[in-house]
Parts: structure tokens; sequence; C-alpha cells
């Protein structure tokens, strides 16, 4: 019984360590992910301020224009999104929050977080979030 328990206190640790490691490594892919992000953010605001919509020929421009327009924003809309996800997923990082279920407060499985690292929910609260969710569609 005694010999058990420091078997599995030992396997903990080393769960917790790998844990660690693994979350040092998603800390980097969020890091370079945010720098992606913003630089891409600063890109679309470049092209934009060098667009002169004078310079416009026809209407077929200014529609297509417009278009093009509200497609940017929309882009920048899902990018800012992502952006805070990744930003408020670092600061829990450097808090010690991270990987922590906000519904239920269970560790998320490392390997969920290393496919989502943004994941805030476990496994097993999103199905049940998702499950609520379609009984609330009907
Ligand atoms: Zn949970």
């Amino acid at each position: 019984m005694i010999n058990k328990k420091v078997t599995v206190k030992g396997k903990e640790k080393d769960t917790e360590k790998i844990r660690k490691s693994e979350i040092e490594k998603i800390r980097k892919m969020l890091l370079l992910q945010k720098d992606e992000l913003i630089k891409k953010t600063q890109d679309t605001m470049r092209d934009e301020s060098e667009f002169d919509k004078d310079d416009l020929p026809d209407e077929i421009d200014h529609a297509s224009f417009e278009y093009n327009q509200s497609l940017t924003l929309r882009l920048r809309d899902r990018e800012q999104y992502l952006l805070n996800k990744i930003i408020k997923a670092l600061k829990m990082i450097d808090e010690g929050t991270y990987g922590i279920c906000e519904s239920c407060g269970d560790d998320i499985d490392v390997k969920r977080l290393l496919a989502r690292p943004v994941a805030t929910l476990c496994i097993k609260c999103k199905e049940e979030q998702e499950k609520r969710e379609k009984i609330q569609e009907g």
C-alpha cells in the first residue's frame, strides 16, 4: 500500500515536469503566433493607407474596393479576436493558471493544449458545452 502510494506520487511529479515543459513549448508557439498576427495586422493597415479611393476609375472598382475593405475588416476582426486569446493565454502561463479548465478547475489535457493552445475548457466540459448549445439550438 505504502509502496504503491510512493510510485503514484513519483509518477505525478514526472507528469507535472512533462506538463511544464510542454507548456513552455506552447508559450514559444504562442509568442511566434502573436508576432505573426501583429505583423499581419500592420501589413493590412499599411496596404489600406497606401490605397487611394479617389484614384479608382469607375463604379465597379468602387464596389470591389468596398467589398475588399469589408473582407479586410472581417479578417482583421478575426485576427484581433485570436490575438486577444493568445495574449490572454500568455498572461495565464505567466501567472501559472494556464491549462486549467475554466469550468471545472481540472487540468486540461496537455495534448489538447498542444493542438489548441487557446483552449480554456477541458475536453469533457467542451463536449458538455457543445451538447448544451445543440439543445438550445433545438
Ligand atoms: Zn472541465
